[in-house]
């Protein structure tokens, strides 16, 4: 295949290469870049890398947020071609090659001459994005700790109400939408929660008793792991406590419960507090500005089809990778952004270097895991499926690998101790702004940007009331100067004493 011509070096110009986002995709193309001759810029929404896998064990106090979270300033310390913008790109202009990016008020303009889009996927609630309120998602550190403030909260709100002789089953229900990986984790999590947990900590209700059921409009758990695996995660599950309903599409979520209908057109309420949502994803908002400049079609979920080579028609400067991009069924999990975000940076430096293009993009399957609780997990690899201890060996030593940063891989393994091998939970610190923060915020009309004053604003108001300030002090000073002429202030000369 012919090398694609990238612009060319001069002793001032060097290959500008920028890369949106900080997760998977961002953060491995970014690192891939390392020996390249170029520049690199990675613009992300978040000062940190999100490890989204383990964002459950957050939501569920076992790990704290430090731990699947560094910072990228810090991880891309030491790669002296790297640069690390915080901003969330509100627009590409892929005529003039520029990306622009907004911090609360402030906007910043990047050029470039190689793009890489790594900006993900965000909850999608199927058209019903009024669910969000009561039902959140869990993508973000923001998700994680909200969730966690809400799940504890619901225990000790439960204390309460038990205290005064209230029913309080809909404060110990707690639901979570979606029985994929993430679902099922989080069901298997609160359940050892309540189950094992919390059961010496209160007084007036039996955590034991609460009911964690996981809700599927699908006819399994783990659909992707195939029949036999989801049946034995089934099983695992229940006998965690927790109750599996499939074939139910949730049509209604609001503050107190949620409303399912059943394909026999059955229609059931359950009444809960608590709500997770953990199905469906749509892709970054990006891909539509892209799709719009390009005419690459974006499918239901808002991904946005590429070329073989990750490229847009027309644009083999621009890369998209990861959960964004609608590629021969491609799954939206990790290793796809990762090895698209590395195969991209290559591409980019074989056409600095005038080499060939390595062809179409490749996708190897390493295989998928979820665990169901401690020491028990399902894993697919290949053609084997492995369950229970072993499996969640497998996967204890994979996370270890893959969370960034040694001084996180110790913290989370001695974390991963106190929870799996004892009984608790070391980060169970929740606070009222964790759960009420999002809503709060989301009434702001420009969101956090309405709190702080917007650029140079501060400085014109303060330079105007110095002004103002001085133009009275001297009007003052004049009139009293006046006042003391006219001999009204001060002590007449004659009247002076000593
Ligand atoms: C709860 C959960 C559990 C998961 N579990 C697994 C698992 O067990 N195994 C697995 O393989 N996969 C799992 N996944 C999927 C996996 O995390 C994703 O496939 C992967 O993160 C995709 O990488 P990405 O780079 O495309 O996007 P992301 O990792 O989501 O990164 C997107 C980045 O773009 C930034 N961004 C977004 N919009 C903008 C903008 N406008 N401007 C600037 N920056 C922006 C974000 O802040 C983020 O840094 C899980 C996902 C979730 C949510």
């Amino acid at each position: 295949m012919a090398a694609t011509e990238a612009a060319p070096q001069t002793p001032q110009h060097r290959h500008q290469v920028v890369v949106i986002g900080s997760g998977f995709g961002g953060l491995f193309g970014t690192k891939a870049l390392r020996r390249s001759d170029v520049e690199v810029t990675m613009v992300a929404k978040t000062t940190h890398h999100l490890f989204q896998p383990l964002l459950y064990q957050v939501a569920t106090g076992i790990l704290s947020q430090g731990e699947i979270a560094p910072p990228t300033r810090e991880v891309l310390s030491s790669q002296k071609n790297a640069r690390v913008l915080l901003g969330e790109v509100t627009g590409i202009d892929l005529e003039q090659r520029l990306v622009t990016s907004q911090v609360l008020g402030r906007q910043t303009v990047t050029p470039y001459d190689s793009l890489i889009v790594a900006a993900g996927a965000g909850q999608s609630y199927f058209g019903n994005d009024h669910f969000a309120e009561f039902a959140p998602g869990m993508k973000s550190i923001d998700d994680a700790l909200e969730l966690r403030g809400r799940i504890f909260g619901a225990f000790e709100m439960a204390e309460l109400g038990a205290a005064r002789g209230e029913n309080v089953d809909h404060l110990l229900t707690f639901v979570v939408v979606g029985a994929g990986p993430t679902g099922v984790e989080m069901a298997g999590q609160i359940a050892e929660l309540a189950h094992r947990t919390l059961r010496k900590d209160f007084r007036s209700i039996n955590t034991r008793s609460a009911r964690v059921i996981l809700v599927d409009a699908a006819p399994q758990v783990l659909p992707p792991f195939g029949a036999k695996l989801g049946a034995k995660a089934q099983t695992e599950l229940e006998k965690l406590g927790v109750e599996v309903i499939l074939g139910a599409m949730v049509t209604d979520v609001d503050e107190r419960g949620i409303e399912m209908k059943f394909k026999d057109g059955r229609i059931e309420r359950i009444d809960t507090v608590t709500k997770i949502w953990a199905a469906g994803v749509q892709a970054n908002p990006l891909g539509r500005t892209l799709s719009e400049q390009t005419g690459a079609p974006l499918d239901r979920a808002g991904r946005i089809s590429v070329n073989p080579d990750l490229t847009l028609p027309g644009h083999p400067e621009v890369f998209v990778v990861g959960d964004m991009i609608s590629l021969d069924h491609l799954p939206g999990v990790a290793q796809v952004a990762i090895q698209g975000a590395k195969y991209a940076a290559k591409e980019i430096d074989n056409r600095l270097k005038s080499k060939a293009s390595a062809g179409p993009f490749h996708y190897f399957d390493k295989g998928s895991m979820a665990i169901i609780s401690r020491f028990r997990a399902v894993a697919l690899i290949g053609k084997f499926r492995i369950t229970g201890v072993l499996a969640w060996l497998m996967w204890l030593a994979l996370h270890l690998i893959y969370i960034t940063g040694f001084k996180s891989r110790v913290t989370a393994l001695l974390h991963w101790a106190v929870s799996f091998i004892g009984r608790g939970r070391s980060e169970r610190t929740t606070t009222e702004q964790q759960i009420f923060a999002r809503s709060a915020l989301s009434r702001l009309k420009r969101g956090a940007a309405d709190l702080v004053s917007d650029p140079g604003a501060y400085d014109a108001a303060r330079q105007l009331l110095e002004t103002t300030r001085r133009a009275e002090l001297e009007a003052q000073a004049l009139e009293e100067a006046r006042l003391t002429d006219a001999g009204q202030r001060g002590v007449p000369v004659g009247e002076r004493v000593g």
